[in-house]
């Protein structure tokens, strides 16, 4: 039966949240096309994911290798063009991260097959597929339709879909030959960890989080106000690291910390799909921004459409006199 195939994503041991959520879309196209749901883990030692993977799939497909032990776009690359040329997969679904964004254009020209790129949205459409984009910074979303081909290859945008539960029947495990002929020009040398900072920001229970709508280093404590009346830490997007007005340590996102504090509150923050990845699992969001059409307001509990210079020194002021030290 034809299938849909998952790239399952890992990292440091531990399977990466976006597998889960390729894996329960890939599960609803299965659900409503009569279709099969396959997961490929490449990795080195990588039992223990496929019998996590298992639970999620009607088969897990698994090429175990030293040379897979971390991401290699190019092992990568030529082991999947092998498998997609054997099996046909109808659609491979892969995460719109680092690595998917690294991975799936050599793929998909090795393969010959059409590619769609960062879809928060996808479906069969006869022989096609029918995808959804954003553009304009997330305020408006396209649709369209990749015409009919063999199969389709498509990267997701992480954290758009909710991750599937596991299912009573486990799937099948097969094992698959790594090529013995692969000769590799790259190779993983190894991770590079940022220099500790001052605070860990992934431990505090509340962060308010500035961006790139302060405008100007000089109004930073506006925010750190805030923070401090809270008795919370400061966070912040990249905009605001790159323009080096607060330390790498203090930025959330996906190529930042993942926050899950209490209270996230995000000011001038518009809500990338990287800024969000890395403070969606907060336990309440409120949001503070000046356009009412800025994508954070679609993950926030409370909403503020206003200036943040004059919302947020009134909420400042107002917890300090709740706190009884304004
Ligand atoms: C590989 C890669 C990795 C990345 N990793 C990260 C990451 O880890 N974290 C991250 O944050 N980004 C990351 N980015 C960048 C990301 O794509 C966005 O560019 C960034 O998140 C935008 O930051 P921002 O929301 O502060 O700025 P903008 O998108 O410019 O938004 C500013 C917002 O402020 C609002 N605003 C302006 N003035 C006011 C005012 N007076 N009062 C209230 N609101 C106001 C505006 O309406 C707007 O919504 C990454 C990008 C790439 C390509």
């Amino acid at each position: 039966m034809a299938e849909i195939l998952v790239l399952a994503e890992h990292r440091r041991g531990a399977l990466r949240d976006v597998t889960y959520e390729l894996l329960a879309k890939g599960r609803e196209i299965t659900d409503s096309g009569g279709l099969e749901l396959s997961t490929i883990v490449l990795g080195s030692g990588c039992s223990g994911f496929a019998g996590e993977l298992s639970n999620h799939a009607d088969r897990v497909l698994v090429v175990d290798h030293p040379d897979l032990a971390e991401f290699n776009a190019e092992a990568y690359s030529k082991v999947l063009v092998g498998v997609i040329a054997e099996r046909k997969p109808r659609l491979t679904l892969i995460g719109h991260t680092s690595c998917g964004v690294d991975l799936a254009p050599a793929l998909a020209i090795k393969s010959g097959l059409p590619l769609a790129t960062d879809c928060i949205d996808l479906s069969l459409d006869g022989g096609g597929l029918a995808v959804t984009r954003q553009v304009y910074g997330g305020k408006m979303n396209v649709e369209g339709v990749l015409r009919e081909a063999e199969g389709h290859i498509a990267t997701v945008r992480p954290a758009t879909f909710e991750p599937g539960e596991p299912r009573g029947e486990p799937g099948e495990v097969v094992s698959l030959e790594y090529p013995a002929e692969l000769e590799l020009v790259t190779r993983f040398t190894g991770f590079v960890e940022p220099p500790p900072g001052e605070v860990d920001i992934a431990d505090a229970e509340i962060i308010v989080g500035v961006g790139r709508g302060i405008k100007d280093e000089k109004n930073i404590p506006v925010v750190r106000e805030l923070a401090e009346a809270l008795k919370g830490e400061l966070g912040c997007s990249r905009p605001i690291v790159d323009k080096g007005w607060l330390p790498k340590d203090r930025q959330v996102g996906s190529s930042g910390k993942t926050v899950k504090p209490k209270l996230y509150i995000a000011s001038g923050i518009s809500g990338s799909f990287q800024h969000v990845m890395g403070m969606k699992g907060s336990d309440l969001i409120v949001v503070v921004n000046k356009d009412s059409k800025a994508p954070l307001f679609g993950f926030a509990d409370y909403g503020v459409v206003g200036d943040l210079f004059k919302v947020l020194p009134a909420l400042t002021e107002k917890i300090r006199e709740f706190k009884g030290s304004g």
